[in-house]
């Protein structure tokens, strides 16, 4: 079975970002960037402009700056397999890395497969209806495109992050909504005050999405009271899904520790994980910012950990 010094699972700005790193470094890095699992190359895929990614002042779309990255790597020798890693064995050593249908010898492995938004399953939200038309997952990213200036926007969900970007998005709206199922938040009490007190937020309690409708892009809502079962049609220009994220970490069948929230445990400032030699980078290990040039930056610094882990190793076997 091939064995390599350095296997990197999963495809965003993360993994791409550490494959660059680690082959300049030399560690002839193997990429399994996905199949079934997510568009291979990660969330940004899944977007049209990306404004905020440094050194592109006129922005640049989401799969042009993802197939940059890759090539990027490519160009100093990373080895890419267009596959989904199915599971790992962390106990022995080297790692067992068990792709399909490649099956791969480790010596060191960087985690980067990020995570997936969760998103409502109502009519008009799904591909191909008004999904990135006005409908997304991210308020700090998509919140500044015009077609939400001025709008009335509609933020569902109950917590700290829904709260977060209720507040973000009263720069750019009219007026922002804040649709939650329940007749509490699950925020801090803190969050919920600032969301309570804002001028530009109404909350609105005991609410589900019913629907999405528009034209080309988002114009309406139809929410549901789930006390009494009726529905309302509004006016909307834009459709925040703030609850939560699910990190891609099932194929490791518990062999890292994760956080109580499902990301992998980090030790604070670096990419170490609890096994020795497996680092992880990106979205998988970070439910606070996950932005693209945050998981960009956490992949360097996982190249940079493996590359330092790796040469310690071979010092000590001498
Ligand atoms: C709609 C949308 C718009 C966004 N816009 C912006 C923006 O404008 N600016 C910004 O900075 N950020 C934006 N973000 C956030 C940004 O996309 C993420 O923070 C970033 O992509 C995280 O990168 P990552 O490297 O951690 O991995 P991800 O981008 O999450 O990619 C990980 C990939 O790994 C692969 N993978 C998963 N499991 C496996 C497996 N078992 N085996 C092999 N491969 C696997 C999958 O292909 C998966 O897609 C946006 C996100 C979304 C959803």
């Amino acid at each position: 079975m091939e064995r390599r010094k350095l296997v990197i699972v999963g495809s965003g700005p993360a993994a791409y970002t550490a494959a660059l790193y680690a082959a300049r470094a030399n560690l002839f890095p193997l990429v399994f960037e996905g199949f079934f699992s997510g568009p291979a190359g990660g969330q940004l895929m899944t977007t049209t402009e990306v404004e905020n990614y440094p050194g592109f002042p006129e922005g640049i779309s989401g799969p042009e700056l993802m197939e940059k990255m890759r090539k990027q790597a490519e160009r100093f020798g990373t080895t890419i397999l267009t596959e989904d890693v199915v599971s790992v064995d962390l106990k022995g050593y080297p790692f067992a890395i068990n792709g399909s249908p490649t099956n791969i010898q480790a010596d060191s492995l960087i985690i980067a497969t990020g995570a997936t938004a969760r998103r409502l399953d109502v009519p008009g939200c799904r591909d191909g209806e008004f999904w990135q038309k006005g409908v997304t997952a991210c308020a700090v990213c998509d919140g500044a495109a015009p077609i939400f200036r001025n709008k009335d926007l509609y933020v569902f969900g109950g917590g700290d992050t829904a709260v977060e970007e209720a507040v973000f998005l009263t720069k750019y709206g009219k007026k922002v909504y804040l649709v939650h199922r329940r007749d509490e938040f699950r925020a801090s009490k803190i969050m919920a005050e600032r969301a309570l007190k804002h001028p530009k937020i109404e909350v609105v309690w005991n609410h589900v999405l019913d629907r999405v409708e528009g034209d080309q892009v988002v114009a309406s809502v139809t929410l549901k009271d789930v006390k009494s079962g009726q529905t309302t049609k509004r006016e909307a220009g834009g459709v925040f899904f703030a609850i939560g994220h699910e990190p891609n970490t099932k194929f490791l069948q518990g062999q890292v520790a994760t956080e109580p929230n499902g990301y992998i445990k980090v030790r604070p400032g670096t990419s170490l994980t609890s096994v020795p030699g497996v680092f992880a980078a990106g979205d998988v290990q970070d439910p606070v910012y996950r932005q693209a040039v945050t998981a960009a930056g956490s992949g360097c610094m996982a190249s940079l950990d493996a590359e330092r882990w790796l040469s310690e190793r071979e010092h000590h076997a001498q």
